[in-house]
């Protein structure tokens, strides 16, 4: 845990947060600025910063796809849906603990703005 990761302290129940699903090893939870109707972000309880280092531990990724896969399940997303990683400074990512943006609900168009 890192004391000044966001998400770190919701995973620690610090800050409060609308969590959809919960593992040992991740938590999903709605994203407080909604892009679309389901806007969940899901993440691992172990901090990594983005994708990349995420990718460097594999149990951790495949738990969080696991977890985006039953979101979307949960969520009633049958007609589709987007996974994101925003990531860097050109990605936009602002949080840098990874968080993988589980976002459906609507058509989407054919990009995320
Ligand atoms: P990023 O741009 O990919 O890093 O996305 C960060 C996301 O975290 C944004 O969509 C924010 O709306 C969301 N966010 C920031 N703070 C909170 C919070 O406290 N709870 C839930 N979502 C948050």
């Amino acid at each position: 845990m890192e004391n000044s990761c966001l998400f770190c302290r919701i995973v620690a129940g610090e800050i409060p947060a609308t969590i959809v699903h919960r593992t040992a090893s991740t938590v999903a939870f709605r994203d407080i600025d909604p892009k679309a109707p389901t806007h969940v972000l899901v993440i691992p309880v172990t901090h990594h910063a983005n994708v990349i280092e995420l990718a460097a531990d594999p149990a951790a990724a495949a738990d969080v796809l696991a977890a985006a896969a039953k979101v979307a399940e949960l969520e009633g997303l049958d007609e589709g849906f987007r996974v994101i990683f925003n990531t860097g400074a050109h990605g936009g990512q602002e949080v840098f603990h990874v968080h993988a943006h589980v976002v459906g609900g609507a058509p989407l168009g054919p990009m995320l703005a």
